[in-house]
C-alpha cells in the first residue's frame, strides 16, 4: 500500500537507470576497458578488414524491446571496437588525423554527463570557451579583443572565416540581399595546394568555385607571389572584385607554410581580407623552433586552427580566431524573442557563442582543450609537435640512405613523401608498384600511411601527429616498404616474364 495519494505510474522516466548499483560496475568496467585499449594499442594491428559475418550485422533491424546495456556493450566491443581506422596506433600516419589524448576521452565522458549547451545563457561551460579562446589567441598571436569559437573541425572553421570576410568585405549588405545582388563577382586566392575545404566554403557561401583563383606555386609548394599580384592586377581590371586572399599554415599534401608576412604585406596594401587555413600547421606556433615559420600569421584577419590533427584530441574539435570581433558577430548574430539575451539570471551571460558561427545549440567541446591544457602545459605540446618534425627528418635520412627508396618532396615540417624505386622503371609501372605496396602495407596492419602524387608521380605520403610514434616505428615502416616493393617487384617481374614467355 503507497502512503502517496496517487502512485507514480511504473513507466515514469522510462530512460533513467533503474539500478544505479548495476550501472556503476559496467560504467567502471567500460572506462577500464578502455584504459586498457589505449594502453595496449602497440600490441593490436593498426587495422584490419571487417568480415561480411560482421558488416551484416550493422543491417539489423531497430530494437524496439530491450537488449540493455550490458548486451550492447559486448556488441560494441565484438563488432565496433575491434575494427578501427587505426588513428590511436603509434604506425599510423595516414591523412591527417590526429591519435587522441586519454585526457580528451575522459573530458568527453565529463563533458556529456555534465550536458550543458554552449550556444549562450549564463553558466561556467561559457567561460571554459571563453577562457580556451584567450589562451589560443595567446598561442598564435592574436590579440587579446579578438573574437573567436570552438567548431567541429577545419573545414568548419574555414567557413566561418570566409563567411565573416565574405560579410565584411562585400559592397553590400549581403545578409540581407544575398550575394547574387553584389554589383561585382566577389574573389578570392589561394595556391593550387590549398585544401579542398575552401573550395567547399567557397561554394557552400554562393560564390561559386570560379570565384576562387587558384596560383600556382613555387618547387617549394608555396604560393607564388608574384603570380598572386598579376591576378588581382588582371582581376580588378576585368571588374571583379578582390575580397580576401587564404594563406596556407602548413598543406596537407607536403606540409609547405606559404610566406604568410608576405600576404599579409599584399593584404594590407591591397585592403583585402587574410584568412590563414592553418587546420594542419597553426599549431606548430606552439614550438619555439617551428613558430618563425609562421611569421605573419598573427596578422590574418582570421585564421582556422584544428585541434584534432595537430593538437592530438579526439575528434570533433577546431576553433577560428577573428580579428574584427564586430565583423564576427556581425556576420552570424540572430536573436529572436524567444532566446533575447537577459541582464540578470540563467538567460543572461556576457557572450553568446551563437553569436559566432552557425549553430545554436553547442556541445562542450572547450572541455577537452581546457583539461589537456591544464594537464599537459601548452609547452609539452609544442616538444611533442617538435618531436614529431624531428621524427619527419629522421624518416626522410633513413628514405635518402636507402638506394631502393626516393623522396618525392623535401621535409617543410611533419610530412614525408617518397616511394620505392627501381632503376629501370619510371612512370605508370613504378606508380603501380608503389601502388599495390602501399595496399599491401595498410592491410599487413604494420603500418598505415596513406597516398599522394607529387608532380605527377605517385607515392606513400607520412604525416605524423601522432603523439605515441617513436624512432623505432619509422625504422620498421622502412623495413616493411623495402621487403614489401622488392616482393611486388619480383612479382611483376614474374608476370612481365609469365606473358613474355
Ligand atoms: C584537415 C584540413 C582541413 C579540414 O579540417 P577538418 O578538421 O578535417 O574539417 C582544412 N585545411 C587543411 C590544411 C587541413 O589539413
Amino acid at each position: 500500500m503507497s502512503n502517496q495519494l496517487i502512485d507514480a505510474p511504473a513507466h515514469e522516466a522510462p530512460l533513467d537507470p533503474n539500478d544505479w548499483t548495476e550501472l556503476r560496475v559496467l560504467a567502471h568496467r567500460m572506462v577500464d576497458d578502455m584504459l586498457g585499449f589505449l594502453e595496449d594499442v602497440r600490441e593490436r594491428p593498426v587495422w584490419q578488414p571487417m568480415p561480411e559475418s560482421v558488416t551484416t550485422r550493422f543491417q539489423g533491424p531497430v530494437p524496439i524491446e530491450a537488449e540493455g546495456l550490458a548486451r550492447a556493450y559486448d556488441d560494441f566491443r565484438s563488432d565496433v571496437l575491434t575494427y578501427p581506422l587505426g588513428n590511436i596506433h603509434p604506425r599510423f600516419w595516414g591523412w591527417v588525423i590526429g591519435s587522441g589524448l586519454p585526457v580528451g576521452m575522459l573530458a568527453e565522458m565529463l563533458a556529456a554527463g555534465m550536458n550543458p549547451n554552449l550556444g549562450g545563457a549564463s553558466h561556467a561551460a561559457n567561460l571554459v570557451e571563453a577562457q580556451v579562446l584567450s589562451w589560443f589567441k595567446e598561442l598564435l598571436g592574436f590579440p587579446a579583443e579578438a573574437s573567436g569559437v570552438l567548431v567541429s573541425g577545419g573545414s568548419i572553421a574555414n567557413l566561418v572565416g570566409l563567411t565573416v570576410a565574405r560579410n565584411a568585405r562585400a559592397e553590400i549588405d549581403l545578409r540581407r540581399y544575398g550575394v547574387a545582388a553584389s554589383p561585382r563577382p566577389m574573389t578570392l586566392y589561394a595556391s593550387t595546394e590549398t585544401h579542398s575545404s575552401i573550395q567547399r566554403a567557397v561554394e557552400i557561401l554562393g560564390l561559386g568555385r570560379e570565384a576562387l583563383r587558384l596560383i600556382p606555386c613555387g618547387s617549394d609548394f608555396r604560393i607564388d607571389l608574384a603570380a598572386l599580384a598579376d591576378t588581382l592586377a588582371a582581376d580588378r581590371a576585368a571588374g571583379r572584385l578582390p575580397f580576401c586572399v587564404v594563406g596556407n599554415a602548413g598543406t596537407t599534401n607536403t606540409g609547405a607554410i606559404d610566406d604568410l608576412a608576405g600576404l599579409a604585406r599584399i593584404c594590407a596594401e591591397e585592403k583585402l581580407w587574410f584568412h590563414v587555413d592553418g587546420a594542419f600547421g597553426a599549431l606548430a606556433a606552439l614550438s619555439p623552433t617551428l613558430r618563425p615559420a609562421l611569421d605573419g600569421m598573427e596578422r590574418a584577419d582570421s585564421v582556422a586552427f584544428d585541434l584534432h590533427k595537430w593538437f592530438y584530441l579526439p575528434i570533433g574539435i577546431g576553433g577560428v580566431l577573428v580579428r574584427d570581433e564586430a565583423a564576427h558577430r556581425g556576420a552570424f548574430t540572430l536573436t529572436p524573442d524567444y532566446l533575447r539575451h537577459a541582464e540578470r539570471g540563467p538567460a543572461a551571460g556576457e557572450r553568446w557563442f551563437s553569436d559566432y558561427g552557425p549553430e545554436l545549440s553547442r556541445p562542450f567541446r572547450a572541455l577537452k582543450v581546457w583539461l589537456a591544457l591544464k594537464t599537459h602545459g601548452a609547452a609539452a605540446f609544442g616538444r611533442a609537435i617538435d618531436e614529431n618534425v624531428e621524427q619527419a627528418h629522421y624518416l626522410a635520412a633513413l628514405v635518402s640512405v636507402a638506394p631502393d627508396l626516393e623522396l618525392l618532396a623535401p621535409v617543410a615540417l611533419n610530412i614525408v613523401c617518397f616511394r620505392y624505386r627501381v632503376a629501370e622503371l619510371t612512370g605508370a609501372a613504378l606508380d603501380d608498384l608503389n601502388q599495390e605496396l602501399l595496399l599491401r602495407l595498410q592491410e599487413s596492419g604494420v603500418a598505415l600511411p596513406s597516398n599522394t602524387t607529387v608532380h605527377g608521380r605517385y607515392g606513400l605520403r607520412v604525416a605524423i601527429t601522432n603523439h605515441r610514434s617513436r624512432h623505432d616505428d619509422f625504422d620498421l615502416l622502412v623495413s616493411e616498404v623495402r621487403r614489401l616493393g622488392q616482393d611486388v617487384e619480383a612479382a611483376m617481374r614474374g608476370a612481365a616474364s609469365a606473358t613474355t614467355a
